[in-house]
């Protein structure tokens, strides 16, 4: 027991890590936190936390923190520490430089769904009426862009259609896709609380995850499928309720459009749908996908549960259409207990997407050609919106090599170790006549960064997160910003050093701009949320203490629209020189590329990251526990250990990315989702064989 005594002062803020979104009271002596509490008031914990929330916030005060700008006229020349005022003129005029040259389209922006709602409003605000173009993506853009896609489609929002607390009226889940143990532990401990109650379990998982079997849990089955087959298992599942007469007709006549309907049916009754006929693509036996068809159609409330495993995929997308499908055909969407849930892995995945951080979308999900919404924020930022998308991040990378893309402001994202080809990345960055890194720390992509500006912690600004449950969270300044600024601050600098003339004094002010611009937050202030602790979007006039569910009268879209999902094979195929397809998946103490984890001493016990492999596939190639291993694809090739655990299946291999020395994504491919460009991260094919280590 560590005595720590009362402390001073207590600060109630929301959690950096994953997008539970738990609340803690942060405890301070002075300026020291001496701890993070759970706070018990915190809707979406209860009082609840996990190791990371708890203990990893020591990279706050970390040594490796920069917390002076820094410039350089290229990237061979070593770094110059300067004022603000010089960098931010170093960056302003390198931009303006290039745009001259070369067009306004030539520059664009990174930003993180790790920032609070209001850094991220400005972010593409800064693009649309600074830069004068759509060039803005977010991180989310390589993880939850196809949940965007696909339940906007089906249901006509981007979100999770219910709160948390609805986990504790569900009788049947789905949980597909995700690790919610090591991924959601907060969120994870509620669902087990249900299961522990007698709801039944349904795992679809090319890895044997703890939910599978632990302590007084099993799922009732496990369908582990081979990496990259979600759509065939999904449609299989439809093919069963929809050909057993399972689905529920009332609901469908009454909340979705019938006759799409009627050529979804006709689509998934096609015999080349069944269990039996899929089973040899997707490996599940075909028994125990029509007992899982059952048990969810028949189970009483069914709720579905998804992750990464479902979005990072060349059909990601489709999976997400395909588990909407899935919810409307059984009558699962609109009350409490059911529902179709994305696990967000960011603290404000959710939020970012919702602030119009695509290159398509202003904030709210309503594209930039509408030319009436585009009259909402000229009329306000008197500037006019460019009409057409502007680039994807992997399509700014393209630009950049080929020459048409000159700068990028990257605030909070470290896009050459998180994303996919690593070469690829390194060759756009190196392409660039202006790199402006806004981090934390001398990450990965600052190599290749003309322009460093420090950034600054959680702990150190005002704000809101929106959570998985759409959640808005307040986020309190626990500390004075170690490198002089909060980030909305920086960004607002940088704006007005190009010729911007803004004038926010406090988060709140940004947080008006968007109720005024945005009709789901349009009942959102701080003052609401000082009263009520958080709310869910929508928030407005017709829901002024805010959402926990969506789509109880009728879906946001009007009526529910089945999409047929058709399996397309993913190009990245398995063969005699790469013979094991390759997923990847976290650990319960690291958080992503490991920037803030790894700067944190309570979890220095996870040192590595591991290859799982089965014992077969260990045995053929002569590897033991522990051993070195070479892990290559057609993209790269890199060294780690191996372990050996049948959690994975035979001809298939599992490893983490939260160390940079393994480099996990210098094997990833540069195939991505059909509709979004999500990289497809959960599939690569790889060969194994002994090392004698890095
Ligand atoms: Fe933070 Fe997520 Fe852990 Fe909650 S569950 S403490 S939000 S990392």
């Amino acid at each position: 027991v560590i005595e720590l005594g009362t402390p001073e002062r207590s600060v109630v803020t929301t959690c950096a890590y994953c997008g539970v979104g738990c609340s803690f009271k942060a405890e301070l002596n002075g300026d020291e936190l001496v701890r993070m509490v759970p706070y018990k008031h915190g809707k979406a914990n209860r009082g609840h936390s996990c190791v990371k929330g708890r203990f990893a916030y020591g990279y706050a005060t970390h040594k490796d923190r920069i917390l002076n700008p820094m410039i350089r006229d290229s990237i061979d020349q070593p770094w110059q520490e300067v004022s603000w005022d010089e960098a931010l003129s170093f960056a302003a005029n390198r931009l303006r430089g290039l745009q001259e040259k070369h067009g306004r389209k030539s520059i664009g922006v990174i930003t993180s769904s790790r920032c609070t709602n209001e850094e991220t409003f400005l972010v593409q605000k800064l693009t649309r009426a600074v830069f004068g173009n759509n060039n803005t993506d977010t991180c989310a853009r390589v993880c939850h862009s196809p949940t965007g896609y696909g339940l906007g489609q089906t249901f006509g929002t981007s979100a999770g259609t219910q709160d948390f607390d609805s986990v504790e009226h569900t009788d049947v889940v789905i949980v597909i896709g995700a690790n919610p143990t090591d991924g959601h532990p907060v969120f994870a401990s509620r669902l087990k609380k249900r299961l522990r109650a007698g709801a039944k379990l349904i795992v679809i998982d090319p890895r044997r995850i703890n939910l599978v079997k632990s302590a007084h849990i099993e799922a009732s089955h496990h369908l582990q499928l081979r990496p990259g087959t979600n759509v065939a298992v999904v449609t299989a599942l439809a093919h069963v309720i929809v050909t057993e007469g399972l689905f529920d007709e009332d609901y469908i006549r009454d909340r979705c459009d019938w006759d799409e309907f009627l050529t979804y049916a006709d689509f998934v009754r096609d015999p080349r749908h069944s269990p039996e006929t899929s089973e040899g693509l997707t490996g599940v036996p075909a028994e125990e996908l029509r007992k899982a068809a059952r048990l969810f159609a028949t189970g009483g409330n069914g709720a579905i549960y998804y992750g990464l495993g479902v979005t990072e995929h060349s059909q990601g997308s489709t999976t997400v259409m395909g588990i909407a499908n899935l919810a409307m055909l059984t009558g699962n969407v609109g009350r409490k207990g059911v529902g179709v849930n994305p696990l967000r892995g960011q603290n404000n995945v959710q939020g970012s997407c919702d602030m119009g951080s695509f290159p398509h979308e202003l904030p709210g999900y309503r594209h930039v050609k509408n030319g009436d919404v585009r009259a909402i924020f000229q009329d306000i930022w008197g500037v006019e919106i460019d009409a057409e998308p502007g680039l994807r991040i992997p399509n700014m990378l393209d630009a950049a090599v080929d020459g048409s893309f000159k700068g990028l402001y990257c605030q909070g994202e470290d896009i050459l170790q998180s994303d996919p080809d690593t070469k690829h990345v390194a060759a756009g960055l190196a392409a660039m006549e202006c790199v402006i890194v806004h981090d934390l720390f001398l990450n990965e992509t600052a190599n290749y960064a003309h322009v460093f500006l420090p950034g600054s912690t959680f702990l150190e600004k005002d704000g809101t997160f929106t959570n998985a449950e759409r959640r808005i969270n307040r986020v309190r300044k626990v500390m004075a910003p170690r490198n002089g600024y909060s980030d909305w601050e920086i960004t607002q600098m940088l704006a007005n050093a190009m010729g911007a003339g803004w004038t926010y004094s406090h988060p709140s002010e940004i947080m008006a701009e968007i109720a005024a611009t945005t009709p789901s937050f349009a009942g959102v202030t701080y003052d609401l949320l000082e009263e009520k602790g958080s709310v869910q979007w929508p928030c407005n006039e017709a829901s002024p203490d805010g959402t926990p569910l969506m789509h109880v009268d009728g879906f946001v879209r009007g009526k529910g629209r089945f999409i047929v999902t058709e399996y397309v094979a993913t190009d990245e195929k398995s063969g005699p020189r790469f013979p094991l397809l390759l997923t990847t998946g976290r650990i319960l103490s690291q958080y992503n590329v490991g920037a803030q984890t790894r700067r944190t001493d309570n979890v220095i016990w996870h040192d590595q990251d591991l290859l799982e492999i089965h014992p077969h596939d260990a045995e053929n190639r002569g590897l033991k526990e522990g051993d070195w291993v070479k892990l290559a694809s057609r993209s790269g090739e890199t060294t780690l250990r191996a372990h050996l655990t049948d959690r994975v299946s035979p001809g298939v291999v599992y490893t983490t990315f939260h160390h940079p020395d393994t480099q996990a994504n210098v094997i990833t491919t540069d195939f991505s989702d059909w509709a979004t460009n999500c990289p497809e991260y959960k599939v690569t094919a790889v060969q194994v064989s002994l090392s004698n280590g890095p």
